[in-house]
This record gives structure tokens, C-alpha cells and sequence, in this order.
């Protein structure tokens, strides 16, 4: 269940969590920073995530000045659809920092579960972090690193972004696929100047591995993904069904040139994202 009392806001920003203000429950999972655990704040018994990173492993990878940008950053996001990073803490040896608590954990493992979405429920999806990406261009943050493990889903079936900048650095936690490569976009491959367009590009290749359950430059090797994505190597198979709306709104964010993709406003108002996706954010169908 979750607690339908306030989140652990900081009313004094000053205010100093330690570990005594919670109640910790299972683990959640695992990352190369440390692990993740349900937890209850003890007076408000509000349900949050708590997550442990030890600072020896953040100093090993140098990840200090980092680490704490991204905490600021998204301490910073205040949208439906990105994780809420409450506050954070720390002792001799651990950060802690304490997170928004997304019930339905990772929208990869439903995907693997179903093998592939329904229409509505990837235009669901699909409009929720353009939503998002959005909120985040608009606040002038960028590359988002938006990957299938990388967005969770709430009690009510929510799409929320989780991930931190730095977690690009973290080795993929999939050995089906080839690491992270099947996400960039063209002008990262080839280790061009990119800007915000990337993270539509992304939207496409999320779009497609919604709807078809794997992504669409996916190969046996990196370097054969890495020249699938330079060619825009791009096969629709005939099954499953997809409509035809669904391969426009994907041809037309999966173009080479960056400035040509379908900005965040046009993939909102595209004839797939009106008829198919649920504005409530919520499509359990
Ligand atoms: P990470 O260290 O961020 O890779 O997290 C490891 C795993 O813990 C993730 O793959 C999720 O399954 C789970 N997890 C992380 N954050 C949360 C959260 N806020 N709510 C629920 N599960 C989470």
C-alpha cells in the first residue's frame, strides 16, 4: 500500500535527514553504486525508495562533482513524470538519497513480461516523457539518457524518468542487447556535437521497441549497431501489427539529420499521440 500522506518535504530546506527518520523495508534492487530499498518515514510514514550509494565506489570512478550536479538537478525537476528526488543524506561511508517510490518498478520488465505494448499503452507512454523531456528542455536539461531500465512506473501504472546523467557510466544491467549504443542517436555515435535533439531521436527508438519489443538498429555486435544507426538501417517486420500512424511518428524521429526531426510539440500533436494516448498519463490496456 501505498501512503497517501505527504511526501518528506523539506519545509526547512535545512533540515537534516539521517538514517533514524526511516523505517527500511526490501530491497528494490541493485545498481553499480550501491542498492536500493522501500522505506517508511517514521513520523509522516510516508513510503519513499532509498538509495544507498557508497562513497568508496563514487570516488573510485570519480563521480563526486557529478554525482552532486545531478542531485541538484534533479532535486531541481518537478514533473508528473520524473522521479522526485526528495533530499539526501550521508555518513562516513554512504550517500543516501531519498526517492520518489515507483510501486510498479521497471517499465523493462513489463515490456519483457508482455513482449511487446498495445498501442495505446506505448502513445501513453510515448506522450509521458515527451511530456517530460519537455519540462526538461525547457529547463534548459538535456540528454536525459532515457533508456527502457532507466523509467519506472508508479502504483498507478505512471511512466516516471529515473535516471541520473551519471548512470551512462554504469554498465548496462541487459546482456541481451548491446549495452547502451541502441539508444544513441546518429551525431553520438559518431562522437558529433549534439544538442537537445537527441533526446527525440530516443523517443523514436523507445517508440519502436515499445511496439515491436526490441529496439530497431538492434544486432549481433556493437559495431554492426553502430553502422545500422549511421545507415538508419530502419525494417518495420509485419508482425506484430502496427499501424500506420505509429511508422510515420517513427520515420519522422528517426532522421539522420537532427534539425529535421519532429520537435516535442509536433510528436504531441501527432495524429497517433491523439487518437491512442491517455492525457491522464495512466493506460493499463
Ligand atoms: P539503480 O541503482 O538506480 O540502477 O536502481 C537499481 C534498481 O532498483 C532499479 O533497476 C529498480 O528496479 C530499483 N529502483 C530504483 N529506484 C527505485 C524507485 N525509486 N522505486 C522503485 N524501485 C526503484
Amino acid at each position: 500500500m501505498v501512503s497517501q500522506n505527504q511526501p518528506p518535504k523539506q519545509d526547512n530546506p535545512k533540515r537534516q535527514w539521517s538514517l533514524r527518520d526511516f523505517e527500511i523495508g526490501k530491497p528494490l534492487g541493485k545498481g553499480k553504486f550501491g542498492r536500493v530499498y522501500v522505506a517508511r518515514e517514521v513520523k509522516s510514514k510516508y513510503i519513499v525508495a532509498l538509495k544507498v550509494i557508497f562513497k568508496e565506489q563514487i570516488e573510485k570512478y570519480r563521480m563526486h562533482h557529478q554525482l552532486r550536479r545531478e542531485m541538484e538537478i534533479q532535486t531541481s525537476l518537478q514533473h508528473p513524470n520524473i522521479l522526485r528526488l526528495y533530499g539526501w543524506f550521508h555518513d562516513d561511508e554512504r550517500i543516501f538519497l531519498i526517492l520518489e517510490y515507483a510501486h510498479n518498478g521497471e517499465l523493462y520488465n513489463e515490456l519483457r513480461k508482455k513482449g511487446h505494448l498495445t498501442e495505446k499503452q506505448a502513445a501513453t507512454y510515448i506522450l509521458s516523457l515527451t511530456k517530460a523531456l519537455a519540462y526538461c528542455h525547457e529547463k534548459h536539461v538535456i540528454h536525459r539518457d532515457i533508456k527502457p531500465e532507466n523509467l519506472l512506473l508508479d502504483h498507478e501504472g505512471r511512466l516516471k524518468i529515473a535516471d541520473f546523467g551519471w548512470s551512462v557510466q554504469s554498465k548496462s544491467k541487459r546482456n541481451t542487447m548491446c549495452g547502451t549504443l541502441d539508444y544513441l542517436a546518429p551525431e553520438m555515435v559518431a562522437n558529433k556535437e549534439h544538442d537537445f535533439a537527441v533526446d527525440n531521436w530516443t523517443l523514436g527508438i523507445l517508440c519502436y521497441e515499445f511496439l515491436y519489443g526490441s529496439p530497431p538498429f538492434e544486432a549481433e555486435s556493437q559495431v554492426d549497431t553502430f553502422k545500422r544507426i549511421l545507415r538508419i538501417d530502419l525494417n518495420f517486420p509485419s508482425a506484430p501489427t502496427v499501424s500506420s500512424d505509429a511508422k510515420n511518428l517513427i520515420s519522422r524521429l528517426l532522421v539522420k539529420e537532427s534539425s529535421r526531426r519532429l520537435s516535442l510539440q509536433k510528436i504531441m500533436e501527432h495524429p497517433w499521440i491523439l487518437k491512442n494516448a491517455d492525457p491522464t498519463d495512466v493506460c493499463n490496456k
